[in-house]
């Protein structure tokens, strides 16, 4: 009926609100103690309830998701870092250059009864080299009186200050609005040139490998620096081509040059990895399959799928491997990454180049997945028969229909169901699984959400 054609076009509508590509990115920099954690959890806290399976893959975060009027992006909480490397010396600016990095806009906390530090404006400097838009917060203006202090900040030469008192909640709303007015719809970050090589990012823990396998791969094929287009800006990138195509290896800087650093390891590695996912379409996660699966190794996997990337698992050294061995792997695979068996894996040896010319063809297979889109139309058709097959279960009484469903986005796919109430977590997993069983998604996270509408 023409109702019932209304309420699917304004369905579609909101749905498609929802951006396209990776989620821009805001990191909060600043001096230890100015402030930075309170004010993200200040953020955190405003979020939209937006329902949302999140496997349960254990990680230290090192960026969130968030939302503010309507739009979602992530955020990163250099502060949160500090904390995670207890007993480490991270400089502040060493800090600030890693949000930078990853970053679209810059939120700098300065502490605005202190005032500005010399360490403050060593970040003030890098941060104008960076050409990012940046937004000034004046933090830990608890009220009125403080006001003047915040003015002072005008001599940091970032523009206008906001107070806030990221305590109380104090001015932080106006702050968000003047990120949102300079944040770009997607992440350009991860721009992907049109027809450019695709972005792969090689990670995981220290020692599986990563930079003798990158070595591998650029020395078995002509390795191609200039004849790309777009392909000299970024001087971190490698350009390596592979059965024909270039494709380019993200933030290989950060696996050439390596840090050595016991204390910490563990945390720099994962800045270096979600540095690294920022720029990248597609990751190849590296395990060292001649040694036990680790929780390290899990938490970059789980990286991955938090950041949306198309995923590649590659067991490496896999010459190393004996017949009792093999068999231990195979139940750790079971066991620890069952959550991730929609990833295509390869068994390769970066040593010898056992199986490497496999990993193309994954990649092919991953990001296809990750771009596909689904008609709306058969999406509504498949949804229609699995919930005629199994319905929500009843609660109270009641039970939430689903009334329309859309893919708001690709890269990775993100699908929004509207329904009549809140569907259960299990209900949305299996809905989710049942989406993979019709649709395959191999080597893609989905992203399941759903709108309540009465
Ligand atoms: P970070 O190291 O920059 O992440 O700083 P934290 O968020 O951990 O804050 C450091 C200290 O400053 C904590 O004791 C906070 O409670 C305090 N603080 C943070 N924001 C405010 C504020 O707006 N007003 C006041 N009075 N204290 C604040
Ligand atoms: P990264 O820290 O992840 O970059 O790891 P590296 O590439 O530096 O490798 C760590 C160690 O593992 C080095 O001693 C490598 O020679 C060794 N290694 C890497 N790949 C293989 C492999 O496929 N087989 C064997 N036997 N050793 C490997």
């Amino acid at each position: 009926t023409d109702d019932d054609r209304a309420l699917i076009d304004g369905f579609q509508e909101e749905a498609e609100e929802e951006d396209e590509g990776p989620l821009p990115v805001v990191a909060i920099v600043g001096r230890p103690n100015v402030g930075k954690s309170t004010f993200v959890n200040r953020v955190l806290r405003r979020r939209a309830a937006v329902v949302e399976d999140t496997p349960g893959v254990t990680r230290d975060r090192v960026a969130y998701e968030a939302e503010w009027s309507g739009r979602r992006f992530t955020l990163i909480d250099t502060g949160g870092w500090a904390r995670q490397a207890a007993g480490i010396d991270l400089r502040v600016a060493e800090q600030a250059e890693m949000g930078v990095e990853m970053a679209d806009v810059v939120v700098l906390v300065v502490d605005a009864i202190v005032g500005a530090t010399d360490d403050d404006e060593a970040v003030v400097r890098l941060l104008r080299r960076s050409g990012k838009p940046v937004v000034l917060v004046a933090n830990k203006v608890d009220d009125q009186r403080f006001e003047a202090d915040a003015a002072a900040l005008w001599n940091l030469g970032l523009g206008e200050p906001w107070p806030v008192s990221a305590l109380h909640g104090r001015g932080s709303g106006d702050v968000l609005d003047a990120v949102l007015d300079v944040l770009p719809e997607v992440s350009q970050v991860a721009q992907v040139i049109p027809d450019g090589p695709r972005r792969v990012a090689l990670v995981g823990r220290p020692n599986v490998g990563k930079s003798s396998l990158l070595n591998k791969l650029a020395r078995a094929d002509r390795v191609v620096v200039d004849d790309v287009a777009g392909t000299t800006r970024d001087p971190v990138d490698e350009i390596v081509e592979l059965d024909g195509r270039p494709w380019r290896f993200v933030d290989t800087a950060g696996i050439r040059r390596r840090v050595h650093q016991t204390r910490g390891a563990d945390f720099y590695a994962s800045l270096r990895t979600q540095a690294a996912l920022e720029k990248a379409e597609v990751a190849v996660v590296l395990i060292d399959a001649e040694e036990p699966i680790a929780e390290q190794d899990l938490r970059v996997v789980g990286q991955v799928v938090d950041a949306g990337r198309a995923l590649v698992i590659a067991y490496n050294k896999w010459d190393l491997l004996d017949e009792e061995r093999r068999y231990y792997l195979e139940r750790e695979i079971e066991r620890d990454l069952v959550q991730v068996q929609w990833a295509p894996r390869v068994n390769i040896s970066a040593r010898t180049g056992r199986h490497t010319d496999r990993l193309v063809p994954a990649l092919d297979t991953a990001l296809d997945s990750w771009d596909t889109r689904i008609p709306t139309s058969r999406l509504n058709a498949l949804l229609g028969e699995i919930v005629a097959g199994h319905p929500h279960p009843v609660r109270g009484g009641k039970q939430p229909r689903i009334l329309f469903a859309t893919q708001a986005s690709t890269r990775p796919p993100r699908f929004v169901i509207f329904a009549s109430g809140f569907l259960e977590a299990g209900y949305r997993r299996f809905l989710e699984r049942r989406l993979r069983e019709e649709f395959g998604f191999a080597g893609t996270p989905i992203e399941v959400s759903v709108r309540v509408r009465e």
